[in-house]
């Protein structure tokens, strides 16, 4: 195997993808569906925005208007980053949650 390969944020899971960029972080799906209903609610309307914007943002000529719809895609490209670093990854790398409670969890169907 030559080219660089990413794995899924959660250090429990095996699956690794083709590396894009230096310092890429990905989830797999099976992952991403493990978390909370509230956590990834958020995430997928942040991303809608964000590919919202950027479609106003092709379809448009007006100079002006793009570099304001610049402005406010890449505002939610940074919620997209924040809540990354604060709710997604904390979740599965967060060390105050011991192995023994996720696997209750899990049972409870929480
Ligand atoms: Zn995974």
């Amino acid at each position: 195997m030559t080219e660089a390969r990413t794995s899924c944020i959660n250090p429990r899971c095996n699956r690794t993808y083709k590396q894009e960029h230096e310092g890429q972080e990905v989830i797999c799906g099976k992952c991403f569906r493990s978390l909370p209903d509230a956590v990834r609610t958020n995430h997928r309307r942040y991303w809608r925005e964000y590919r919202k914007w950027d479609r106003r943002i092709k379809r448009t000529r007006d100079e002006l208007k793009i570099l304001h719809m610049r402005v406010i895609r890449d505002r939610f490209g940074t919620m997209i980053d924040c809540h990354w670093d604060a709710e997604i990854k904390p979740y599965f790398l967060s060390p105050e949650k011991p192995e023994g409670l996720d696997a209750f969890l899990e049972e409870v169907g929480l």
